[in-house]
Formats: C-alpha cells, sequence, structure tokens
C-alpha cells in the first residue's frame, strides 16, 4: 500500500497539468480529487467530479454496467489492497469515443484508506491497432487469393512463418504442413542435399534478393519448375525475415523444351537438305554438261548412218533411225533445260533496270517462226521498267509465250495478250492465251521439274519450262502464278521488282 503526503499546492498543480486522467478516492469512493485531463476523458467539462461518487462519475462516459463493474472492482481494490488493470475500455465523450488504459491502485493518505484511479488515452494505439489489422486481413485475403503464385514467409535462418493458399497447391504440402518447417522442404531431395536452399537464403540476405528458379519434388515426389524470387526483408528493430514467391512454370518450361527440341531436329532437316540439293544440283549440272558429249557422238553418228546408208535400209530400218535421232534430240533439249535451271539456281545474275517492253519484244523476235505458222495474235501492252537479269527476263517472257502458243484449242488461232500494272513496289505482268487452260488441281504442280499435264503425244515439250521461269523469278524475289479453267485459256502473273531492295 502507497502513503502519500503530497503539499495541497504541488497536488493541485499535478492535477492541473498532469497529461493522465487521474482520480483519487476515499474509503466510500467518492471523489476527493481528479486531474483536468480525467474530467475531460469523463466528459466532465461542466462541473467538477470532486464531491461525486464513484459510480456517477464515470458511468456517463463509459455505460451503465460497465461503471458498476469498475466499481465493484475499485472497491475490491481498496479492500485487498492489490493493484487491477483494465486495458482498451470504450468510452464515449463530447460526442465522440476515445480508449483508455484504467489502472487503480490501494492509497492510504493520513490513515484514511482510498484508491487512485489512473486513465492513460490509448486511441492512437486503438486505431492503429485496427489500422493493422485491417491491413493485415486485406493482405491475407489477397495472399489467399492468388492461387497461381506461392507466397512464403520465413524468418532468418529460412523456416516457414506463414504461406498462402497458393503455396500449398503448387508444393502439395498441406498449409499447416509447411509452417515451422525449413524452406528446404519444397527443394528437390538432391538441392537438399547440396545445401542449395542455404545457399540461395545467404544470396539473398547478402545481395538483398534473388532469381528463383529451379526445379523442385511436389509432397507426393512429382516434380514441377518454379519461377519467382527470394526477397530479403530488413526493417529497423526487427529481425529480417524473407519472401519467396514464385509461380508453376512447368508447363512454360516443357514447351520452351519441345519447341527447341522440334527447331533443332528442324535446323537438322534443313542442313541435311540443303547439304542434298547442293549435292544433286552438283551432280545436275556435272552429270548434264558431261552427258552433253557422248549425247552429240549418238547424234551425230545416227545422223550419219542416215545420209551415207539412207537409201540402202529398208523402210523400217529407216524409221527405227528416225525414232533414235528425235530420242537423242529430246535427251540434248533435257539436258540443257537441266543446265539452265541448275545456272539459274546457282549462276551468277546482272540485275539492272531493264525494260521489260524491248525484252519481250526479243523474246517475240525468237518466236517469230511460231507465230507465223501458227497465225497468232500477239498483243502487247506497255510493261515499263523492272529491275531484273536481261538474258534471264528474255528467257522468261520465251517460255510463257512460247507455250501460250503451243497449248492452244484444235483448231483456233492463238491469241495472246500482255500487259502490266504497278502491284505495291513490284511490277505485275499478266500474260494471257485462249489456250487449253489447266484445271484448278494441276495448277500447283505445273512449276515443279517434269510435270506435264498435257500428253507428249499431243503437244512436245520436256516438263521444264515453267520449273525455269519459276527459279528465274524467284531468283529476282518476284512470284509467278497461274489463272486460268480448263477451256478457257490461262494468265500467267509475273511479279518483279521495279528497283533494287532495300
Ligand atoms: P513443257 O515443256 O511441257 O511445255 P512446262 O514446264 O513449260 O513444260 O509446262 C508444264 C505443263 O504445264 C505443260 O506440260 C502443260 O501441261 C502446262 N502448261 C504450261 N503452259 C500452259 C499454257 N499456256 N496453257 C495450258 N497449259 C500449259
Amino acid at each position: 500500500m502507497t502513503t502519500i503526503l503530497p503539499p495541497p499546492s504541488a497536488v493541485q498543480s499535478i492535477m492541473e497539468h498532469v497529461p493522465i486522467g487521474v482520480i483519487v478516492f476515499d474509503a466510500n469512493l467518492m471523489v476527493v480529487g481528479a486531474s483536468r485531463h480525467a474530467n475531460a476523458l469523463l466528459d466532465f467539462t461542466e462541473r467538477d467530479l470532486i464531491g461525486i461518487p464513484l459510480h456517477d462519475a464515470i458511468a456517463k462516459a463509459l455505460g451503465e454496467e460497465a461503471a458498476q463493474n469498475l466499481g465493484a472492482h475499485v472497491a475490491a481494490v481498496i479492500q485487498r489492497g492489490k493493484p487491477t488493470t483494465w486495458n482498451s475500455c470504450r468510452l464515449t465523450a463530447g460526442g465522440g469515443q476515445r480508449f483508455v488504459d484504467w489502472e487503480a491502485r490501494p492509497l492510504e493518505v493520513a490513515r484514511e484508506k482510498g484508491a487512485l484511479l489512473t486513465m492513460i488515452d490509448v486511441t492512437e494505439r486503438e486505431q492503429a491497432k485496427k489500422t493493422i489489422a485491417a491491413t493485415e486481413k486485406s493482405l491475407r485475403l489477397f495472399s489467399e487469393a492468388v492461387l497461381d503464385h506461392a507466397l512464403i514467409m520465413t524468418d532468418v535462418r529460412g523456416r516457414i512463418m506463414d504461406c498462402n493458399a497458393g503455396a500449398a497447391m503448387i508444393t502439395g504440402f498441406p498449409k499447416e504442413e509447411l509452417v515451422g518447417q525449413p524452406i528446404s522442404i519444397i527443394y528437390s531431395r538432391d538441392d537438399m542435399l547440396a545445401g542449395v536452399p542455404e545457399q540461395e537464403w545467404k544470396t539473398a540476405a547478402s545481395e538483398g534478393s534473388l532469381a528463383h528458379l529451379r526445379w523442385h519434388e511436389r509432397k507426393d515426389g512429382g516434380r514441377y519448375h518454379a519461377h519467382g524470387t527470394i526477397t530479403a526483408h530488413v526493417l529497423p528493430d526487427e529481425l529480417p525475415c524473407f519472401t519467396v514467391a514464385f509461380r508453376d512454370t512447368t508447363e512454360a518450361v516443357r514447351q520452351t523444351e519441345r519447341l527447341e527440341r522440334v527447331s533443332a531436329e528442324r535446323k537438322e532437316a534443313i542442313k541435311t537438305l540443303t547439304t542434298a540439293n547442293a549435292n544433286l544440283q552438283q551432280f545436275a549440272s556435272v552429270a548434264s554438261h558431261d552427258m552433253q558429249e557422248p549425247l552429240r557422238m549418238v547424234t551425230s553418228f545416227l545422223t550419219l548412218l542416215r545420209s551415207r546408208y539412207g537409201g540402202d535400209l529398208d523402210a523400217k530400218a529407216s524409221e527405227y533411225i528416225e525414232f533414235a535421232i528425235d530420242g537423242a534430240q529430246r535427251m540434248g533439249r533435257l539436258i540443257r533445260s537441266l543446265l539452265d535451271i541448275a545456272r539459274i539456281d546457282h549462276g551468277e545474275v546482272a540485275l539492272q533496270e531493264v525494260s521489260a517492253d524491248l525484252a519481250f519484244e526479243e523474246a517475240r523476235k525468237n518466236l517469230q517462226q511460231v507465230v507465223i505458222e501458227t497465225s497468232a495474235t500477239v498483243e502487247c501492252g506497255r510493261l515499263g521498267a523492272v529491275y531484273a537479269d536481261r538474258d534471264m527476263l528474255i528467257r522468261l517472257f520465251q517460255n510463257l509465250l512460247g507455250n501460250a502458243l503451243k497449248y492452244v484449242v484444235k483448231g483456233q488461232r492463238p491469241r495472246v495478250q500482255i500487259e502490266a500494272i504497278d502491284q505495291s513496289g513490284m511490277r505485275a505482268i499478266r500474260i494471257k492465251d485462249n489456250g487449253v487452260g489447266v484445271s484448278p488441281a494441276d495448277q500447283e504442280r505445273i512449276f515443279d521439274a517434269f510435270e506435264r499435264v498435257h500428253g507428249r503425244g499431243e503437244y512436245s515439250g520436256t516438263g521444264l519450262g515453267l520449273a525455269i521461269c519459276k527459279g528465274i523469278v524467284q531468283r529476282h524475289g518476284g512470284t509467278l502464278t497461274i489463272e486460268s479453267e480448263p477451256g478457257s485459256g490461262s494468265t500467267f502473273i509475273i511479279t518483279l521488282p521495279r528497283k533494287p531492295a532495300g
């Protein structure tokens, strides 16, 4: 029990200025002294508290029931001589509300027993507590809502202090099995034995954060790939803690692995194909070049045979010699076309601005004999200039015009119209005929080597002309397409650049 005997003037000054609520009661629980602050807290600004019973002093701000309770407790404090405290009691004063921590202590003054009741205003602390609780709640709701991310908090030694539902979902461990465990629980056995978790936590502590990117083991032993960040949080006056946030990236990693595998296989296949293609081109070029000489011998000796001994042979033998000469000549044309293809694909090109009108005129002249023989009409509009190799351009026009004059409907005079338009930086040249046409099903394959739609009996040819044409336009960065309906003629459309690329 405390005994105090301060001078009355000092008591008065203290009561006036002390920043806490202080009320002194006598043994009958009547207020014998009160600080100014107590008056304010208990909403007694109009009247003085002194001379009022405890119940009346506090009931206004505390409420009837709580006032009775407190009264009983203060009485017990005086009786037992032991202090008591109550925390965060709500007071309503002046329309607002405040929270106070109470403490009642027994008091003895000049052998008179009583009690000292102190009230400390803790409203701000309570409000801060409320704000923290609300923040914690929203953080918790937020982290629980993030199911596709694991959020784990550990202490400085890597022991799990808290985690969200996402962590349980991804790792396969229920939350209660994670909390309290070392973080190594989520690592694979090998990483755990190699001390990877400790290493990562150490690095995160020294660097501040660390990218977390590795394969882990789930509770059931299954593997998953995780990608995230370990962050060290160092707050003043607090032990450091760590958060690790990661997501399951297994599917993305597997997809990347699959794509890499496919891309490597594709690269390998392209390499093999390119080599095979180059070898084939080389072979075709060498073979066709070397075949020309013996073929020339066959043709010239057959021709010699015909001129020297033609008269001595019977009709059958002469016919056979004609067939042989025809075959040898066809083979000669084939070999020359094959050599052309090899040259177009791999030889030099002399690109320059060329008049397509002059190139077409040149091609037409080369075919003048056929034009006359077939009584064809060839109408050519203004074609303009293109950026091309002149000889190749003439070859291109000659092949296409030659076909237009060849694949004609029996009994009909060929009519060929050529015109050109500009098409986004390119010149599109259309060669339209009134011939037999090509059915849509065959339109793609006619550009491949040796593909012939119309039989050799009806129309002569090697099946290489359009392949050469396609090779030429491709070398120039252009295109060659066909629009046709059987019986309604065909239009071959060439596009070629008007200017050098770039
Ligand atoms: P070919 O030496 O047989 O003429 P091409 O490669 O020039 O070889 O043509 C391939 C095939 O495309 C021809 O056999 C023919 O069936 C078809 N073709 C080409 N040009 C025309 C055309 N103007 N009209 C109809 N068919 C054509």
